[in-house]
């Protein structure tokens, strides 16, 4: 029995509308790697996985523990882990994921594990740092890295990637462009040397949207597989996945001069109807949308939330609103609404869908 009336629902169809727009915009060798990290983009990353596993190359995860959970779920896909850690790496070769190996250290480390156990051919993953300055080997690093690659059977490089920083920005076209001759160069010279050629890979949504030429071997598609494009126009191509959907638990009629919520930040000037919703910040609503600032869909009308955002409640103003209590709330069922309150919250939708907390009931459908 499903007794949770907060619900996230994620949409498996569009979902995979999103994956297919993606496919139709790439060549057709090109493999797809889907970013499933942080839950999903805040969504549920199992069944979301066991969706997709017979329709891409590769999933990602940022940390060991994500992919264990894909595991152990029964995912065979290959998964690669992009911000692990030296302390993992035991647990990432018992699930068998593969490491994102981005400096010397985690690099001996897991040399080190591979000869003892002894791996053969293990895949990890090599980064490169062309501008982000986040995580990954120089350029400089070339030479000694090869010669370390190079000794070693026990593992194999499946890929060579970068991360672009500001691919989604015209203003930082030349910026990117750099990066990509950048990358490509290392990889020239990796080619050149390693003996083998392992796949290699550096855009994400918007960079596949802006500098398709660079797709080399493989894209790695986040958030665009979850409706957000790299602007407008390709975000109305999209679907909407993520549907954040509650009821009235109770309607007030609060007279004039009273005052709703926490600190009294509300105060009706009017006779008004107020609607207690069961979602708060522990959800993952911001403090930001109170105050109206934000709203929520009841029975097809917008209701400003007013008042402070409580830990586990909104109140909304229904005063123009046929409603009663049970009815339905709709927080958000479209990438519109989710940009509005990010915008609000001084964000990116990134951060709204991620926020949305483990005690929201999902439900993939
Ligand atoms: N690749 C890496 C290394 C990432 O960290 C991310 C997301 O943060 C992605 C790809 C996917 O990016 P996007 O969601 O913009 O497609």
């Amino acid at each position: 029995m499903n007794n949770h009336v907060t619900v996230l629902e994620i949409s498996a169809d569009a979902l995979q509308h999103n994956l297919d727009y993606f496919k139709q915009k790439l060549d057709s060798k090109t493999k797809i790697l889907a970013v499933v990290k942080a839950f999903g983009y805040g969504s549920e990353s199992v069944e979301i996985a066991k969706l997709l596993q017979d329709k891409v190359d590769y999933f990602a995860v940022a940390y060991a523990n994500e992919g264990i959970v894909l595991r152990e779920a029964g995912v065979k896909t290959p998964i690669l882990v992009l911000h692990p850690q030296i302390q993992n790496l035991k647990e990432i070769v018992k699930h068998r994921l593969e490491p994102n190996l981005y400096n010397f250290k985690i690099l001996d480390a897991f040399l080190q594990l591979a000869d003892e156990a002894p791996l053969m051919n293990y895949p990890v993953h090599i980064k490169f740092n062309t501008g982000l300055n986040r995580l990954g080997f120089w350029h400089t690093d070339v030479p000694v890295l090869l010669t370390q690659l190079k000794q070693s059977n026990n593992i194999k490089v499946a890929s060579v990637f970068s991360h672009l920083a500001a691919s989604e920005d015209a203003n930082e076209q030349e910026f990117t462009v750099a990066q990509i001759n950048n990358f490509a160069y290392i990889v020239k010279q990796i080619y050149e040397h390693l003996g083998y050629e392992p796949m290699i890979h550096i855009l994400n949504t918007s960079g596949i949207v802006n500098y398709p030429q660079a797709q080399f071997d493989m894209v790695r598609l986040g958030i665009g597989l979850y409706g957000f494009g790299n602007n407008e126009q390709e975000t109305s191509q999209l679907k909407n996945t993520h549907t954040l959907k509650s009821i009235i638990s109770q309607i007030n009629i609060v007279q004039p001069g009273e005052t709703v919520g926490y600190n009294r930040a509300f105060t009706a000037n009017k006779e008004t109807r107020s609607a207690t919703i069961p979602i708060g910040h522990a959800d993952g609503i911001s403090r930001k949308l109170g105050n109206e600032n934000g709203f929520v869909i009841i029975n097809n009308q917008a209701a400003p939330i007013i008042g402070n955002v409580c830990m586990d409640m909104i109140m909304v103003d229904v005063t123009k609103i046929d409603c009663k209590e049970g009815d339905d709330v709709i927080l958000f069922n479209h990438q519109q609404h989710i940009e509005f309150m990010a915008h609000k919250c001084e964000t990116i939708p990134y951060e709204i869908l991620t926020a949305i907390s483990q005690r929201v009931k999902r439900l993939v459908n």
